[in-house]
This record gives structure tokens, C-alpha cells and sequence, in this order.
């Protein structure tokens, strides 16, 4: 079963409640704003502010 993308309209970041970028390549999600990706384990998105990865410069276009 691949990632739900309707799951996106009620998804937010844990952080700032902002919106989520999915990145299908990855199977991350991103917050713009805060500059972190939240992996996808399983098709479950992991909300976790303490486990997401910092977004680097090069990654952001
Ligand atoms: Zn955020």
C-alpha cells in the first residue's frame, strides 16, 4: 500500500501546524518553514519534531 496523498489535506507539521510538501522520491515530508522532513515508515508519516531531518541548503529550490 503506497502513501495515501489525500492524508495531506489533514496533515500539519507538529512544530508550526504549517502545511506538509510531500516528496514522493524521498517519502518525506517537508515543511517549508521550518526546514525539516518528516519520513514516511510504513506509509505512516512520523510527526515527530525529534525525529525529522534538517533540510539542507542544496536540497530547497
Ligand atoms: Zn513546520
Amino acid at each position: 500500500m503506497a502513501f495515501d496523498i489525500k492524508l495531506m489535506e489533514i496533515l500539519a507539521c507538529p512544530a508550526c501546524k504549517g502545511k506538509l510538501d510531500y516528496k514522493k522520491d524521498q517519502k518525506e515530508l517537508i515543511c517549508n518553514f521550518d526546514r525539516l522532513a518528516y519520513a514516511i515508515v510504513d506509509d505512516i508519516p512520523v510527526l515527530l519534531e525529534s525525529e525529522a531531518r534538517r533540510v539542507t541548503e542544496e536540497e530547497r529550490s
